[in-house]
């Protein structure tokens, strides 16, 4: 394991690689962010937004919570999220889960892990809406199931809140898409809840669903 001194060896390796194959990168990351994405993933160690999508430092812009839950009353992620789309303009913001995730897996059995608890209550919110959809699927499949519509619900709760609903109104092009990472493969599945409006939430949504239903059973 990698001890803290570590850690400053190995930047200072990958800070003098990088200027040595692109010379002038961290002088031109100096004058501006101008990132087209956005990344809302969960905080697990596993799933690096950067590094999975072959990004440089300065292409994504990156919001990262317990389970990747986009909650109404959260005033980091939406002020996050307000940044990247007033002042950034992101044009793609894709809200990731993935599979074997420990705040999913809590939700679903509805382990107390201590003050996180009434974080993924918002989680329970979602397999409570979902439980006949949930106990038609095989035990084994439920937990990657869950992950899936937690991923689907929170791309409308993000569609849903004020700042995309501004956004759109203005037809300010963004996309708000829904993925799941494989830990077991390195691999990003596209859930087909992708959004471009208020007016394609509901379509979209419900196909959604009906392909974690298809793919489950
Ligand atoms: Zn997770």
């Amino acid at each position: 394991m990698a001890s803290i001194n570590d850690l400053f060896a190995h930047n200072r390796a990958w800070a003098a690689q990088m200027e040595r194959e692109r010379p002038g990168f961290f002088s031109s990351l100096v004058k501006q962010q101008k990132p087209k994405y956005m990344w809302i993933g969960c905080s697990d160690s596993r799933v690096p937004a950067n590094q999975i999508t072959g990004l440089d430092p300065g292409e994504v812009f990156v919001h990262r919570n317990v389970a990747n839950v986009v909650v109404h009353s959260d005033l980091n992620a939406l002020s996050t999220v307000q940044f990247a789309v007033e002042m950034l303009k992101v044009e793609h913001i894709m809200i990731v889960g993935h599979y074997g995730c420990g705040g999913v897996m809590a939700a679903l059995h509805g382990e107390r892990i201590g003050l996180a608890d009434n974080w993924i209550r918002h989680i329970q919110d979602v397999r409570d809406r979902h439980r006949g959809i949930l106990e038609n699927i095989a035990p084994e499949k439920r937990p990657d199931a869950l992950v899936d519509l937690n991923v689907i619900e929170q791309v409308v709760n993000l569609c849903v809140s004020t700042v995309m609903v501004d956004a759109w109104a203005k037809n300010q092009k963004v996309s708000i898409h829904g993925w799941a990472f494989g830990v077991h493969d390195g691999l990003l599945q596209d859930l087909g809840m992708t959004v471009n409006s208020t007016d394609s939430i509901e379509p979209v949504y419900r196909a959604a669903v009906e392909g974690v239903i298809a793919a489950r059973s």
